[in-house]
Order: C-alpha cells, then structure tokens, then sequence
C-alpha cells in the first residue's frame, strides 16, 4: 500500500451523467480502500451535465433535476470542475497521460447516424441531433436554422428522441413557454408553418422503441391530435405471437396505448401527428431542398437472432414533406489518439477498461454511450459507471497506472494558465446557472439559457466586478 500514488490523480472527461456516476462511485470506494484521491472532472463547455443540459427535451423538467445529485459530487472537496477545457484542442491527449494516473473517457455520442439514401442532404433535411442541440441552447448548434415554413415534416425513427423532436415541433408558444427552450427556438417555433407531422417506423408497433409515457404525451397536446389509424396497428401474425408471449410491460402498455389512439374519434385540432409504421425512408426528393420523402413498405420476417426484421414489400409510397429529421441514432465520434472501433462508433474497451490490438493499455477507461454505445435512460449509466470505476479502483490498488511525470493539480492549472485557457470551476458554473434562473423568474419560466460560450463568459466578467475587491 505505501507505494499508492498520493494523491491518485484522475481525469474524467465529460461532466454528463456517466462522468458524474464514474467521480461518486470512485470518491465512495477510493477512501474504503485505503486511496486518497484527486479528481478532476473536465468539459469543453463552461456549462455542466451534458445531455441533461443540451438533450433532454426542455419540457421534461423533473428528469433534469437528477443536477441536485451531481451538484453534491461535485461539492466534494476531492473533485474540481475544469469547465471549458476542450481536449484535443486546449491539451493533447499525450498531455493527459503525463499530468494523470488514471483517465477516463466519458464523452457521450457526439455525432448521428446516416440512412445513406438518395436526397439525405438536402436543405430541409437534419440529423434530430442537431434539433436537439439547437432547441436545448447548446452553443454548437445555436446558430442553426431549420425550415420551419414546411407545413408538413417526417421524423424518422421510432426511439425517444423521434418522440421528443415530434413532441417540441407539435407544441403551441404557450405550452413551450413553461419549459426551458432557448429563447431563439420558442420564438423560432412560434413562427412554425408545421401542421402535419408523421413519425415513421421501418418496423412495427410492437418492435417501437419509445417507451410508454413518451408516447401516452402525444394523445396530451394542446393543438395537436396524434392519427394513428387502426391498420397501422393491426399486427403480423409474428408479432402477435411474440405479444402473446412477451413479459415486456413497456411493449404491451405501448401497443394498449396505440390501439386506444386508433380508436379515438377525431378532435378537429390544427395540428396532426400521425404514427406511421412499417416504412423505410428510401429516398429524399426535391431540386433544391426536400419536397417528398419516398417510402418503402415493409413486412417483417424472423431473423436467426430471434428478433423481427424489416424486408420491402414492393410497395412504395410518396409523402410530401418539407422537413425531414433523422432520428435513427446517436454514434460515438473518435477522439484523437485515442482508439475507436467505427463499426459500433465506440472505444474499445472491456468492462471499461481501454484496449487495443488486444492489450488493455494502462490508466485508461470509458465509460458511458463511448463506452456501450447510445442505449439506455440516464440512471443506465450508474451501473454502468460503477463497472469502469471498479476496474480503475482494482487496477490502481495492483498499481497498474500511468506513470505520469507530472502529477499534481498546480502542474495541471500552469499547463492550463500556460495556453491562456479561461477556466471555469463550478462555483463560475452555479453563478451562470443563478442567472439563468434569475433571467427566467423575470418572465414565469424555469430559466432561460445562455446559448454562446462568449455570453456566458462575459457575465462571469461582469459577476466579478460586482465582488468586493
Ligand atoms: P433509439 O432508441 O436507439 O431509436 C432509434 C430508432 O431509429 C429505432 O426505432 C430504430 O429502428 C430506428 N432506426 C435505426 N436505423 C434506421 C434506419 N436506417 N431507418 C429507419 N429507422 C431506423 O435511439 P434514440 O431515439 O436516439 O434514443 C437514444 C437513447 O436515449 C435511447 O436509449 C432512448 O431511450 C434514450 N432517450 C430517452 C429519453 C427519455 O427517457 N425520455 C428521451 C430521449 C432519449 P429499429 O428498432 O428497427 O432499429
């Protein structure tokens, strides 16, 4: 035990919830184990929590009020924020292994995945990502514009996230007005022309991945009445048997709640969300930005692994559309110098634990959507962090770590201060989030949000000057 690293310095990069998970499982087990600590949570953004900040939709306040839990990590004396700090820009990954004995990845999925169809980009058509981004205030997608004159979108996919991106286009300024959407984006949606919106999925209604109170908010909007007609969810003989047969709460509450939709006289409101099924995207049309989806219908067939997989029927069908949003996927994006597996868009690790060509290389884990790819709710990630950080307690107990030449927090700060790289800690980050909730009381809303890393860097200048010197 005397020859431990003392302190043990850690670097997790990314402050989402895997980041999170990963520093109160490790600050738990560290001092149960007879390590004394030092963790150092970095994020490129000024701004904390990842996708509980930029992805969860901002009418979904309750599910971000997990923050409480993190706001007590991150109190712990052993842990401090290095908020704004870009890796890969501010430090080099080679910088990462020379200041820390352990680093672990916990950098979410920051890209999407493609349909790889004719048309895909064509003006008008988006990756649901960039939607998210770009309602939820988050700076690299704040600048965006989306054809919002259409008066008819496709959303394709069938997760939470196409529910979410139906949910926000679907509803009224008034009902966006109580929630947390960036300013530009409620006055963006005020002006929205969509009256139709049709959610499409390649497979049925019973293999939909969305789960039931997502879709029980549909039948729940102001102007909006979700079409669902009853043929869409007749099922195939398989699928009827697989219900039959399944356990799964969540598919036999979704299909009650479909067939209940299907039978639901219609309400005459402005708006229409219609739930589509059994249809695959097979090309984007439109000269110069998209005017019609076309649309493969599908039949499902088993496949050797049990499951029910879409196959084309022949028949093809035209939607006009003016607006398409991707929602079929998050995908990891590689960092650099770091090792990736492209096909499954994740590092390659083994119970988080970095490997490559075959060797698990020494001090470096992932954790999170980098780690198993882009499934799960938020509290997925806490089993999922408490793995990686078992690993990294057992590794640094056998003193199986880096060897860094620099281990201590002021060579950390100097390298930083060295690059003029404008810190924020989380005291700077509790100031921008008071006045976002100041900014919101002002006018009966949760809070509203600085969307430029500048703005939110200005009003901690200005936060300043107000303190006593
Ligand atoms: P997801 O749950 O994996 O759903 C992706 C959807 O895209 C599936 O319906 C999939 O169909 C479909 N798809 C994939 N490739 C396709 C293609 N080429 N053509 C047509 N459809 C295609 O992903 P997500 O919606 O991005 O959500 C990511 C994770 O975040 C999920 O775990 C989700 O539950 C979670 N999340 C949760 C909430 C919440 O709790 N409220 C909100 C947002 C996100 P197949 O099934 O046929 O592959």
């Amino acid at each position: 035990m005397t020859n431990l690293p003392n302190p043990l310095r850690i670097a997790i990069i990314g402050s989402g919830p895997s980041g999170f998970y990963t520093a109160e499982y490790l600050l738990k087990q560290a001092a149960k184990s007879g390590l004394t600590i030092e963790i150092d949570l970095i994020e490129r953004l000024p701004t904390p929590f990842g996708l509980v900040r930029g992805g969860v939709a901002p009418d979904h306040q309750k599910i971000k009020s997990v923050t409480k839990a993190f706001d007590r990590i991150a109190a712990d004396p052993r842990l401090r924020f290095f908020g704004h700090v870009d890796v890969g820009h501010d430090i080099s990954h080679q910088e990462l292994l020379d200041h820390y004995h352990q680093v672990v990845y916990a950098v979410g999925a920051q890209s999407d995945r493609h349909m790889n169809i004719p048309g895909e980009d064509l003006p008008g058509s988006y990756p649901a990502t960039e939607f998210v981004g770009w309602y939820n205030a988050h700076p690299d997608f704040r600048d965006l514009t989306f054809g919002l004159s259409a008066t008819a979108a496709a959303v394709i996919g069938n997760g939470n996230v196409a529910m979410d991106v139906a949910r926000i286009l679907a509803k009224t300024p008034d009902e966006l007005a109580k929630t947390d959407i960036a300013d530009y984006a409620l006055v963006a949606l005020a002006h929205s022309q969509v009256t139709d919106i049709y959610v499409i999925g390649r497979r049925g209604p019973l293999q939909a991945a969305f789960t039931t109170p997502e879709l029980k908010e549909l039948g729940e909007l102001d102007c909006t009445e979700v079409i669902v007609r009853p043929g869409e969810v007749a099922l195939d003989a398989e699928s009827a048997a697989d219900l039959a047969a399944s356990a799964d709460k969540v598919t036999r509450d979704n299909m009650a709640v479909l067939e209940a939709m299907s039978q639901r006289p219609a309400q005459g409101k402005p708006r229409r969300l219609h739930l589509l099924f059994l249809r695959s995207p097979v090309r984007l049309l439109g000269k110069d930005r998209v005017e019609a989806i076309e649309l493969a219908h599908n039949r499902l067939t088993r496949s050797s692994d049990g499951s029910l997989r879409p196959h084309a029927t022949g028949e093809t069908e035209i939607l006009p559309v003016g607006l398409v949003f991707r929602s079929i996927g998050y995908k990891g994006a590689p960092l650099p110098d770091t090792p990736f597996d492209e096909a499954h868009g994740v590092i390659p690790n083994e119970g988080g634990h970095v490997e490559s060509g075959g060797e698990l290389l020494p001090g470096e884990y992932a954790v999170g959507w980098i780690k198993r790819g882009p499934s799960g709710v938020i509290g997925t990630n806490r089993p999922d962090a408490v793995e990686t950080a078992t690993h990294m307690i057992q590794d640094a107990l056998a003193g199986d770590t880096l060897q860094p030449a620099h281990p201590s927090r002021a060579e950390f700060e100097a390298l930083l201060a060295s690059r003029n790289v404008e810190v924020v800690d989380y005291a700077g980050w509790q100031t921008l989030d008071r006045l976002e909730r100041e900014a919101g009381a002002a006018v009966g809303r949760p809070r509203i949000k600085f969307s430029r890393v500048e703005d939110m860097l200005a009003a901690l200048h200005s936060e300043a000057e107000k303190l006593p010197s």
